[in-house]
């Protein structure tokens, strides 16, 4: 049976090898036992429920709870060949009566429906003439109220599988909290399951965060690394992503907006312009994402602080799920946590306290001077014990040599103690540097023995100090309005009884540098084979990812394939899609070949 998998994971997918726990979940759900997979998003769980798709001889029910996410698998599937349909409300009657012939003469292999679809007694009752083999529960989280999307409807789905008893269940989430699996399998009533819970570390995903000190031009400085990619840029609220939006704008970038102040029209036009690669950048609210699978997302960005890792996590997921290298920024400013913190104080005393516990785990992950991914992933409960991931900027930053930082401690907490310990660490170097900003001169703060005595440290590297600062106790942040105030210990420092250890930071890290299975290809050639598939994208109304991801086209632009044979062996390339687009590409290849290899 697992042969036959590997072979349709080739003949219809085009993917040379199973990702991890993918072969094991599929062998699971061909001998009918209970499934429950865990894995990151991007981790490949589609395929788990796909492939004994394939092989059974009845029908795959997915429950899904997003239209756009079901409209999206069904184009992908089909595309791939495989007879794969939904039946919800955006359908024609006319199209929906032909999707139901068509289960009826048992020519579908999925169906794809939304869990109140489902629960319809025509549903049931057309289902139970039908063979059931396998129903797979996707985004499962959505059954339990700690997940972060219940969805009542959700807690029927019992129901249906009772009424199914010769067919396997599988449920899949990207949610890690236990939690939510226990309420996952008592909900669903597993007892002979088996569960697969994948890693949670995404090998491929650029891990990095900067103080946040001019967020638009470092936002802009990051773009430029960039040109022509697909990104998410992040911010907290909705007021931000416009602004932010107008200025990428003004700089002629190709960007839109999305947030719940736009009309659902405006929200899911600027999503669709995304998806079909006509434009490169999303400035979004929280609210982006959950219903896109856009494979080739090369960088998200947190122009303001997460909530929380669960919160982070899931949006950094969103990039490179082709597998292809990806890069996550996070700009980092103290004055988040204050908004933070801010709505923190609002709630009550429990939910307080949770949410201090959350704020305190991301904090420890941002201020980490080890591998990045070791906070992260024990956050998720894995034991992860490399030492270096080298996708990281601590990795990258090679060792971070201690050196004696007392003299720029020293004038930091003079200049703090003479502007009375009410400003935040902005304004604070704004005077060491020397400016004339008019809040320096508002204050008369440009008449100041420390006004222009830190000009040998960049800003950057003045807020990193400063965060070594509060972290070793020699000041503290006042909660509430973000002022910097001196501890006792700071007067040690300024006496000269204790020194000061810490890192200075270098001006540039190398983030370019590190793993990342990137091919060296042909820049040229990959663009005019871009260029063809948006064109055939366009003609059929799908997006340019549905006919082939990236991870082709470079592979393309990197091995130059003239045959079948040597076609057929390209990533994402199966024996359907060779037949609907391989004459197409293979004529571009050929002729790139001919005009410049000589
Ligand atoms: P998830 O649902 O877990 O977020 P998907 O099922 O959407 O992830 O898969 C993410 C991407 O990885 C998709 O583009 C999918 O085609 C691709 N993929 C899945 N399995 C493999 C594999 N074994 N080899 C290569 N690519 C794969
Ligand atoms: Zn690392």
């Amino acid at each position: 049976m697992t042969d036959r998998a590997k072979t349709i994971l080739g003949s219809v997918f085009g993917y040379d090898e199973f990702r991890p726990l993918q072969r094991e979940i599929i062998e699971n759900v061909l001998k009918k036992r209970d499934s429950l997979v865990i894995m990151p998003t991007g981790g490949g769980k589609s395929l788990c429920y796909q492939i004994p798709a394939l092989i059974f001889k009845g029908l795959t029910v997915v429950v899904s709870p997003l239209i756009s996410l079901m409209k999206d698998q069904v184009e992908q599937l089909t595309e791939l060949g495989v007879p794969a349909i939904f039946l919800n409300s955006s359908l024609s009657n006319e199209e929906y009566n032909r999707n139901v012939e068509r289960l009826k003469e048992n020519g579908v292999k999925l169906l794809y429906l939304a869990p109140e679809a489902l629960l319809t007694p025509r549903m049931l009752s057309l289902l139970s003439s039908l063979r059931v083999d396998c129903l797979a529960i996707d985004e499962a989280h959505c059954i339990s109220e700690w997940g972060h999307d219940f969805r009542p409807e959700y807690r029927q789905l019992v129901e249906v599988k009772s009424r199914f008893p010769s067919a396997t269940c599988i449920a899949l989430t990207a949610t890690a909290t236990p939690k939510v699996q226990e309420d996952i399998k008592c909900n669903l009533n597993f007892d002979a399951s088996n569960e697969f819970i994948a890693s949670f570390n995404r090998e491929n995903l650029f891990i990095q965060i900067t103080p946040k000190n001019n967020p638009a031009s470092q936002t802009i400085e990051f773009l430029k690394k960039y040109p022509d990619q697909s990104g998410i840029i992040y911010c907290f609220s909705r007021r931000q992503v416009d602004d932010l939006y107008e200025i990428l704008k003004g700089k002629g970038y190709s960007v839109r907006p999305y947030h719940a102040g736009l009309s659902d029209i405006e929200r899911a036009r600027n999503q669709e312009l995304f998806i079909r690669d006509d434009v490169q950048i999303i400035v979004a609210t929280i609210a982006f994402g959950m219903g896109i699978n856009k494979p080739n997302v090369r960088f998200v960005i947190h122009f303001d602080l997460p909530k929380n890792i669960d919160t982070y996590y899931q949006e950094i997921g969103r990039a490179g799920r082709d597998g292809l290298r990806a890069h996550c920024l996070l700009l980092f400013g103290y004055a988040d946590i204050q908004k933070i913190k801010y709505f923190i104080n609002q709630k009550d005393d429990n939910e307080q306290r949770i949410a201090n516990i959350h704020l305190n785990s991301l904090l420890q992950f941002t201020e980490t001077e080890v591998c990045r991914r070791m906070p992260l992933l024990t956050y998720f409960g894995e034991d992860y014990t490399a030492e270096k991931c080298d996708m990281c900027d601590n990795c990258l930053a090679g060792e971070r040599k201690l050196v004696d930082i007392t003299v720029p401690a020293q004038k930091f907490l003079s200049c703090v103690k003479r502007t009375d310990e009410i400003f935040g660490a902005n304004h604070m170097i704004d005077v060491l540097r020397g400016s004339q900003s008019q809040k320096v001169l508002k204050f008369g703060h440009e008449n100041l023995s420390t006004h222009g005595i830190g000009k040998e440290y960049s800003r950057k590297q003045w807020f990193h100090l400063a965060r070594q600062f509060i972290q070793k106790g020699l000041m503290e942040q006042d909660t509430k309005y973000g002022g910097l105030k001196l501890t006792g210990k700071a007067y040690d420092v300024f006496k000269g009884r204790e020194f000061v250890l810490g890192i200075l930071e270098e001006e540039h890290i190398e983030d370019r540098k590190g793993k990342g299975k990137e091919y060296d290809y042909d820049r040229v050639l990959f663009e005019k084979l871009r260029k063809k598939r948006k064109e055939l994208a366009d003609n059929a109304g799908i997006p340019p990812y549905v006919i082939f991801p990236d991870k082709t086209l470079i592979e393309m632009a990197a091995f130059f394939p003239r045959s079948e044979e040597s076609l057929l062996r390209i990533h994402g390339v199966g024996s359907v899609k060779y037949k609907k687009y391989g004459a197409i590409f293979l004529d571009i290849i050929e002729q790139y070949y001919r005009e410049h290899r000589k």
